[in-house]
């Protein structure tokens, strides 16, 4: 079971709630930013991009527990920067324990083993460590010879204290599906809870701005990646997430169920793209033009974009919007075998070499070809 019965338990209760109250937009996971300071500089990530006196900054946890209290979520995932850099993230930490919050705190692991006496394990807080495949992919990807080996060690380390851990890895354009699914299996060994996946997207702060997938290749690399499954791999996503990725079902963007507070404010409209901020939840809800965004709005930004916190909400809303929704979380939960003999083919070509073609930023008759496809 990748997920704890009483977190889903919560989880499905509140959205039930939502329901019941008629609510169309409603929080699911809060993205706590607390810093943007980090020890690494990923070649994908633009959030160490920010000048120095940014970066410096941090949010307190005053600031974090009041905008956890206003947002509401259930699950408050704490993405970075490095969280671990954060001076008070103990504190942060327990204060949401306190508030029964399931927290996935995303990490590098390169200081897992050195703060980890800071924190005491729950049921509520998990280490999502950051890892993009086996240990060259990993290495590249984060541009860190030996930060495979640190954070599978730091992982053994958490595990053994009584930790929950799962992963978190990002896919980018040139990944190669079978060393994938060779990580999976990597991954099940060391006894991790679940993992979670999702394309790559684009930061413009970004420096690697050639990787970025677009929707016809971020489909067909997941099909590729996903069908025949192991009965052993336990993915951390919402199994209508998983078969959207897959190709297998299409949701409009929800932003609003996955909504990003930082040392700037309330993010517009999403943790991906900028346009401003708002000081508190509810002015993010009612002055954000909601239908400036998502792949249907037209907005070149939103083109090829397909990451978890702009569908994942979207598809954990459908499972409860309707008893077909419903009983196909049932089915894929229950059936996930997904046999597919083209996926298997897929799986055999050749690895094409890393095509510069698909960008998520500006307009361009390509990518408005890969949104279409
Ligand atoms: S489609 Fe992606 S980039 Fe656009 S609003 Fe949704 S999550 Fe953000």
């Amino acid at each position: 079971m990748p997920v704890p019965v009483s977190q889903m338990w919560t989880v499905a209760s509140y959205v039930l709630r939502q329901k019941v109250a008629g609510r169309k937009q409603y929080p699911l996971v809060l993205m706590l930013e607390p810093l943007f300071r980090c020890n690494l500089a990923c070649a994908g990530c633009g959030k160490i991009q920010y000048p120095a006196h940014i970066l410096k900054k941090d949010l307190t946890p005053e600031e974090c527990f009041r905008a956890v209290d206003e947002c509401g979520a259930p699950v408050v995932s704490i993405p970075g920067g490095e969280p671990l850099m954060h001076p008070q993230i103990d504190q942060i930490v327990a204060g949401l324990v306190a508030r029964k919050k399931y927290i996935y705190l995303c990490t590098n692991a390169l200081l897992l083993k050195e703060k980890i006496h800071l924190f005491a394990p729950s049921k509520y807080l998990t280490f999502s460590v950051h890892l993009d495949g086996q240990r060259e992919e990993h290495d590249l990807a984060v541009c860190r010879e030996g930060g495979y080996d640190i954070a599978v060690d730091a992982i053994k380390e958490a595990l053994r204290r009584g930790f929950r851990v799962t992963t978190n890895t990002t896919l980018f354009d040139g990944a190669n599906p079978k060393s994938v699914r060779a990580f999976f299996d990597d991954m099940m060994e060391l006894g991790i809870e679940g993992m979670m996946l999702s394309p790559g997207y684009s930061y413009d702060k970004a420096p690697d701005q050639k990787h970025f997938l677009g929707r016809a290749r971020t489909r067909r690399m997941f099909r590729a990646i996903l069908s025949n499954r192991k009965k052993n791999w336990r993915f951390n996503l919402s199994p209508l997430f998983s078969e959207f990725l897959m190709g297998k079902r299409t949701f409009a963007c929800t932003p609003w169920g996955m909504p990003t507070y930082n040392v700037f404010g309330w993010q517009k409209p999403c943790y991906l793209l900028q346009d401003g901020y708002a000081e508190t939840f509810a002015e993010l809800l009612s002055t954000t033009n909601w239908s400036n965004y998502g792949t249907e709005s037209g907005n070149p930004a939103c083109a090829n974009c397909m990451v978890h916190s702009g569908y994942e909400a979207s598809a954990v809303n459908a499972t409860f919007s309707s008893l077909g929704g419903f009983l196909a979380t049932v089915k894929a939960t229950l059936f996930t075998g997904y046999r597919d003999a083209e996926a298997l083919r897929l799986l055999e070509e050749p690895q094409a070499p890393v095509h510069p073609l698909v960008q998520i930023a500006p307009t361009s008759e390509s990518s408005l070809q890969e949104t279409q496809a």
